[in-house]
């Protein structure tokens, strides 16, 4: 018998939304807590079938990869009819796992507004603020989520420089940006070998491979249905050029995903990174605007470091434009480059995807050369083979001894696994 997740309460009340739900005996493990807690201004007005959506959104991949029930009182037919649809996306992506289970709505509503408005999802880094400059001529709403993977909600101090710099961005174009407060990333135990041993053989976390696109989308429906939005863009993260890949926030999910009235589309899959740098720095230049992007994956709660692969990937994006990472809230310096290039070659193993990436920085910087003030970078492109970058021998003891601990660390995470 297939096991059950049975939403017991939802109840709006003073701008949040509390979901009880109950699990049975065999499944718990994928839970630490059985309350799902979002803000939401005005959550009052918006009817329980799609007050709902935010949960079920987080709990669906639970769902299929254990084969359970879950058991809903009312939800939005729309959405309920796309799941089946953005399901597809994920067993393509995911051949090697089996996306079963059901859902059960005891009700089936229509939620149909007349949109007014459309909504960007937005972060800090360049793929958003990029979304938002492709349709900053639109009606637009930017909205943000504090509780992510980057972003805990036990961690005020970092959430606060964030969101500071998600409204100093917004403002740049005249936006009003507005956030939700969730505990999604805390009700499951994300970083738990639980949920690891559900995708294995899959390589890469909870998060990036099951829970991060449809897990943000999901919790713009409440808004959606209170600000009449026709369309929400979530930005990409990867482009054609980099498959093969996986990720949760992808085409072939996304954009079968619907709520109520309103279509989900992933912007901006059609242009790769260094296309999005070139086109905020044009935009920057061409209405005078500075953005606070923020990249880094090691000191994401408080600034750039400017000494990751991210930051560099990122600061030579900028100079391959012919601008100054400074302006864009990097705290770089012309004597970097030196440090950053020996890194690059000497230091840094770069993987197939990261290669295409530097590729798409090269061949930008040998068409921009002549707008580019520090020939140093033209030099040093024009003499690289990135198709070579890793073979060399300070690499070479590098990465044999990075394959030594990766290969202890698979045989004790297996024997954690197992345990
Ligand atoms: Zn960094």
């Amino acid at each position: 018998m297939n096991s059950k997740v049975i939403i017991n309460d939802i109840s709006p009340a003073n701008n949040v939304v509390y979901i009880s739900f109950t699990v049975d005996k065999n499944i718990d493990k994928y839970f630490r807590k059985k309350n799902f807690i979002y803000s939401c201004s005005g959550c009052e007005i918006v009817p329980k079938s799609i007050l709902v959506i935010p949960f079920v959104c987080n709990v669906l991949p639970i769902i299929w990869l254990t084969n359970s029930n879950l058991i809903i009182q009312e939800l939005d037919k729309t959405f309920f009819n796309s799941i089946q649809e953005f399901k597809k996306g994920y067993i393509n992506m995911y051949p090697q796992l089996e996306f079963k289970g059901n859902i059960t709505a005891n009700e089936l509503i229509n939620n149909y507004y007349e949109p007014k408005v459309n909504l960007v999802l937005l972060s800090g880094g360049i793929d958003a603020i990029c979304t938002v400059l492709r349709h900053q001529y639109e009606n637009l709403n930017l909205l943000t989520l504090w509780g992510s993977a980057d972003f805990p909600t036990n961690d005020t101090k970092g959430w606060n420089i964030q969101w500071e710099n998600i409204k100093y961005n917004a403002k740049q174009l005249g936006f009003t940006p507005y956030y939700i407060k969730t505990n999604f990333c805390d009700f499951i135990p994300l970083w738990g070998k639980e949920l690891s041993k559900l995708i294995k053989p899959v390589h890469g976390g909870w998060w990036h491979e099951m829970q991060h696109g449809i897990g943000i989308l999901g919790h713009a429906a409440p808004y959606l249905y209170i600000h009449k939005i026709g369309k929400v863009y979530i930005a990409s993260s990867f482009d054609e050029s980099r498959k093969p890949y996986t990720c949760a926030s992808d085409p072939t999910i996304d954009n079968f995903v619907a709520f109520g009235s309103t279509q989900v589309v992933h912007d901006g899959y059609e242009w790769n990174r260094q296309n999005k740098i070139h086109y905020i720095v044009k935009e920057g230049h061409k209405q005078n605007l500075k953005f606070k992007i923020h990249v880094c994956l090691r000191q994401y709660q408080i600034e750039n470091c400017c000494h990751c692969e991210k930051c560099y990937r990122t600061i030579l994006g900028l100079l391959a434009e012919g601008v100054s990472p400074t302006d864009y809230n990097f705290n770089y310096q012309p004597e970097d480059l030196k440090h950053i290039l020996y890194d690059l070659k000497y230091n840094i193993f770069l993987n197939r995807d990261k290669i295409i990436a530097y590729k798409k920085i090269q061949e930008r910087i040998l068409e921009n050369q002549n707008n580019i003030k520090d020939k140093r970078l033209v030099d040093w492109f024009k003499k690289t083979d990135l198709n070579k970058i890793n073979q060399n021998l300070p690499k070479m003891k590098k990465r044999i001894y990075q394959q030594m601990r990766h290969l202890i660390g698979k045989i004790l995470r297996n024997f954690y696994l197992i345990k």
